[in-house]
């Protein structure tokens, strides 16, 4: 018998309501998780539910994204069973989507430096960390270019900076940036959708 997400989510509800009521007494840390569970599944139910492709990588799996009709905001991003590439499974990059919303009070939101020899993150701001990187390529790019190889042939490029491109970008910022690497002289350049 085909089953489809929705009905799925249903049963489920209905399996864990009678389970949580028979296990009363038993073990209430299990029941209480269970709840939680139940709680979600219920959320999910009456979720505005909006299909989205994963922007990590080409492969392009499909998401749903459930967002609270009342606060008006998202509170889970899963894979799409009905989606024909995936099928519902992500890999973790795409599972760790939701961590980049605003539900996640701990994301990264400022540059965190840590000095050379040190054992300390310090919070910096873009002014500070642009002309910092700005200072340590040119200085790189002024030591150690290269015009020509060994075998005298011209070869322009500098072999000390490493470039990794995030994969949050889109296109047309990939050909910015390695364009904009190329044009330095670098060589070891690399996209995290890759990895
Ligand atoms: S990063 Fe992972 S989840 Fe996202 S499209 Fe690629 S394989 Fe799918």
């Amino acid at each position: 018998m085909e089953i489809s997400r929705r009905g799925f989510l249903s049963m489920s509800g209905a399996i864990g309501s009678g389970v949580a009521l028979s296990t009363l007494g038993l073990d209430l840390t299990a029941l209480k998780a269970h709840a939680a569970e139940v709680t979600k599944m219920d959320r999910l139910r009456t979720a505005k539910q909006t299909t989205t492709i994963c922007c990590y990588c080409s492969v392009g799996c499909g998401l749903i994204c459930s967002t609270d009709k009342l606060t008006g905001k998202i509170f889970n991003i899963e894979g799409d069973p009905d989606h024909p590439i995936n099928e519902g499974s992500l890999c973790s990059k795409g599972a760790g989507l939701f961590g980049l919303t605003e539900a996640n009070e701990h994301r990264l939101r400022k540059v965190h430096y840590r000095a050379p020899k040190s054992d300390k993150w310090e919070e910096k701001d873009w002014d500070w960390t642009l002309k910092r990187i700005a200072r340590l390529v040119k200085d790189a790019r002024d030591k150690d270019f290269i015009t020509r190889n060994a075998k005298d042939q011209e070869v322009n490029r500098v072999e000390t900076i490493g470039h990794l491109g995030t994969s949050n970008i889109n296109n047309e910022e990939c050909w910015l940036l390695s364009m904009s690497c190329r044009a330095m002289g670098l060589v070891y350049i690399d996209h995290q959708a890759r990895v």
